[in-house]
């Protein structure tokens, strides 16, 4: 029997946060009862620097029941990714296997049966998939799988409609430590981990308490992020498209070299002026790729920490 951490980031989840308890304390105790994991197994829930109660109430059920409930608290909000982060390499530190799932229960808790079983068969990583996503919005939906597809075309290996819903096993997570980049996007860099991973299906539910951490903004840059942070094939797109672009005005100088010489005159402000907004539009726009990977450049070789732990009750409790 191997001790099973669930690792809950929190942003802003005071109400959530009592809902979400209630139903892990339930599954965590099934599965001790079931003999599938050990009495050590816990909840950690992650505050990702929230400005509403959220500590206070990781706090209250860490107090309550500390051998079931425990928190690190993170010393201002850093995104989920890096408290995911900041969760899963603390909790490696007491458990064998990691469980990260979103405070707001939309990802099916009994999935984790799955998981385990999976577990069983001797897979280090476990993904859960999206059946289906009809409790979305039609927009998230439409633009989530636009995305995965674009994702695949730009050579970013990830699990189609996975989100941050999985099992790692201590040495998939430790591994997973060994990746020091800053520039996170867990989903596409949990599949370069390797080992044995499977995936299990689930229904995707609806959000039951609060409001969706991901505005349209922060939804964006993560795509961004996604991209970014994964593959080169922008820059190649854009010399591609240069080169393109050079060659098409070689074969216009031609052109016009020709038309000048059989004295035909000079007709074409249109041409020029159109030229010169479509070559200065083009740079703009390659500049603007080639800075995107120069800040991430930048960001890489600070080494700076991902995430700064202010408090954390596990240790606190010892
Ligand atoms: N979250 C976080 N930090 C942030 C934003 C979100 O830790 O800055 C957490 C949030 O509390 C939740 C998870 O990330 O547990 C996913 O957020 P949400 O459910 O709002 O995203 P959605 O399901 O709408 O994509
Ligand atoms: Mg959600």
């Amino acid at each position: 029997m191997e001790t099973l951490y669930f690792v809950i980031p929190c942003y802003n989840e005071e109400e959530m946060l009592p809902i979400t308890a209630k139903a892990l304390i339930k599954k965590r105790d099934e599965l001790v009862e079931g003999g599938r994991i050990t009495p050590e197994s816990k909840i950690m829930f992650v505050d990702d620097g929230s400005k509403d109660k959220t500590w206070e109430l990781i706090e209250k059920l860490n107090e309550a029941a500390p051998a079931v409930f425990t928190g690190v608290k993170l010393s201002r909000n850093r995104g989920h990714q890096n408290a995911l982060l900041a969760g899963m390499m603390t909790a490696v530190k007491h458990a064998d296997i990691i469980v990260s799932m979103d405070a707001d229960l939309q990802d099916d808790i009994n999935a984790v049966d799955g998981f385990l079983d999976k577990r069983e068969e001797g897979c280090d990583i476990v993904y859960g998939v999206r059946s289906s996503r009809e409790k979305d919005t039609a927009f998230k939906r439409g633009t989530a799988q636009g995305y995965y597809k674009l994702l695949a075309k730009m050579g970013v290996e990830i699990t189609y409609n996975h989100a941050d819903y999985r099992l790692m096993s201590r040495r998939a997570v430790e591994a997973l430590a060994e990746f020091t980049e800053v520039n996170l996007f867990l989903r596409g860099l949990v599949p370069m981990v390797g080992f044995k991973s499977d995936t299990v299906e689930y229904v995707r539910s609806e959000r039951q308490a609060g409001e969706s951490k991901y505005p349209l903004k922060k939804m964006i840059s993560f795509a961004v992020e996604g991209i970014t942070s994964l593959s080169i094939k922008p820059i190649r797109f854009i010399t591609a498209l240069g080169f393109t672009v050079f060659m098409i005005s070689l074969l216009m100088l031609i052109y016009f070299l020709v038309i000048h010489f059989m004295g035909k005159t000079v007709h074409g402000w249109t041409t020029t002026v159109v030229s010169v907004w479509a070559l200065g539009g083009l740079q703009l726009l390659a500049i603007g790729v080639i800075g995107e990977y120069i800040g991430k450049i930048y960001l890489e070789t600070k080494h700076r920490p991902t995430f700064i732990i202010e408090r954390d009750l596990e240790e606190e409790d010892n």
